[in-house]
């Protein structure tokens, strides 16, 4: 989601003359977009931004600005201006439409702006200037009213608030018209989408008309939350071969006791359960999860609860998280906060025992013929490029960066960790 506003403050930023720098020494403008979701980014934020002082006292006409959740935070943003004069502007995610008028006050008055309003500015048709085809990314609803004990989003994004399906609609099919294949569609709980809204839609039917009305090739889709997961998604899933066989249902915790501490309103059972459906009818859907160890109060039972869980289900992927104090939170006053060193041992033994599950998971692919949509050059492979299966698995191969953009055939010969190794079979290229 971060990712995608910073592809509309770039839209912003080319609609009043601004172009992409090639490299950071070359830029005449450096704004951080930042997450307050977990505390390490902002230890980051103050790291990175006090590096740019020297660079300031070069190049007087250099401007820097720090936005994003972070900034919504008032204090953090106050914090942040009193901590380094030199950054010319500073807003929250509600002011991101006032960024040329904030640039043009550090241009041409030398002024400096701190804008943290609690009403969003943005319209949601603000033109991204986004990263080349064939993968896009485009937000259905802002916000997030569920209050998980232990989050920060409801308070610096705002209430939850669904764009018409029409809107939706028409940036999809733009996107698919101008070469896009592939449309992830963000919301924090995409299963709510249509509350509040005079059409009478829920996120299953938003979903069929996106796969039926676009023309997109590949439809991925992002968060969903458990409680909210209906039968009625998992068939439309089951009825369209352009929505990816990807399902990210983050679980948080495998013991229905924190679970409840969490606010997140279903149990260990109703997960398990979940989970079931899913898999009877959506066979071989790849499956991934986010979990927190360490939220208070949690005894070593509720992480083996947890670790049981990810033994249970075998998730083909899990982004772990330790818990992080997020002041205002429910959680931040709750008694039993857990010891650092404890949190690390914890998130250890959980990441080796993913580790393994993953591996497993790709070692179970080699062999098979996967349809791929090649997304770039490898970073890591010289003559290799990258592309995902439908079901989401990261595969390179041997091929010119001229296949990027297209589906291509691949067999997968090796699995390591993380990524698929596969070659080409020639032939067939169509989606
Ligand atoms: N809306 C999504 C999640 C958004 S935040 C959902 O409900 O699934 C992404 C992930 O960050 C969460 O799923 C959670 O695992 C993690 N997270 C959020 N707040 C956290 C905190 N205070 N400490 C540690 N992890 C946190
Ligand atoms: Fe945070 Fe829960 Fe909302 Fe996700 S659903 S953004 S975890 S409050």
């Amino acid at each position: 989601m971060n990712a995608h506003d910073s592809e509309r403050l770039a839209g912003i930023l080319a609609s009043v003359g601004f172009a992409p720098a090639e490299e950071m020494g070359q830029a005449d403008l450096i704004l951080f977009n930042t997450c307050c979701v977990r505390d390490n980014a902002e230890k980051k934020l103050f790291g990175n931004v006090g590096k740019l002082k020297q660079k300031k006292r070069q190049n007087k006409k250099l401007l820097v600005g720090v936005c994003g959740c972070m900034m919504q935070q008032a204090d953090v943003a106050e914090k942040l201006a009193d901590t380094f004069p030199f950054v010319n502007i500073i807003f929250g995610t509600h002011n991101m439409a006032a960024l040329p008028e904030m640039l043009y006050a550090a241009i041409f008055l030398g002024e400096r702006t701190l804008a943290v309003s609690d009403q969003e500015d943005l319209p949601d048709e603000t033109p991204a200037l986004r990263a080349k085809p064939p993968l896009s990314a485009v937000n259905i609803m802002q916000g997030c009213d569920n209050f998980c004990s232990y989050c920060i989003v409801p308070y610096v994004r705002g209430r939850e608030r669904s764009r018409s399906s029409e809107e939706i609609l028409r940036e999809v099919r733009g996107l698919a018209k101008a070469g896009y294949q592939e449309v992830m569609l963000l919301g924090q709980n995409v299963n709510s989408y249509g509350k509040g809204l005079a059409e009478n839609i829920d996120f299953a039917g938003l979903l069929e008309r996106v796969a039926e009305e676009t023309g997109m090739k590949r439809i991925r889709f992002m968060t969903s939350h458990p409680k909210d997961a209906s039968q009625r998604m998992l068939d439309v899933m089951a009825r369209h071969e352009n929505i990816c066989r990807q399902l990210h249902l983050p679980v948080q915790s495998g013991s229905s006791r924190i679970l409840r501490l969490m606010n997140r309103r279903y149990t260990r059972e109703d997960y398990l359960e979940l989970i079931r459906r899913v898999r009877e009818t959506l066979p071989g859907m790849t499956l991934s999860t986010d979990i927190i160890v360490g939220f208070p109060g949690e005894t070593e039972e509720d992480y083996q609860d947890t670790l049981s869980l990810v033994r249970e289900v075998r998730f083909d992927a899990a982004y772990t998280f330790v818990y992080s104090i997020r002041r205002g939170t429910r959680a931040a006053a709750m008694e039993g906060q857990i010891d650092e060193k404890e949190k690390q041992r914890r998130i250890v033994g959980l990441v080796d025992l993913q580790g393994q599950i993953t591996y497993e998971s790709n070692l179970a692919h080699v062999g098979r013929r996967e349809l791929v949509l090649v997304e770039d050059e490898s970073r890591r492979d010289a003559g290799h490029v990258c592309g995902r299966t439908d079901g989401g698995k990261m595969v390179n191969f041997p091929g010119e960066p001229s296949l990027i953009g297209q589906f291509m055939p691949v067999e997968i010969t090796q699995a390591k960790k993380t990524t698929l190794y596969g070659r080409r079979i020639d032939g067939d290229t169509q989606a």
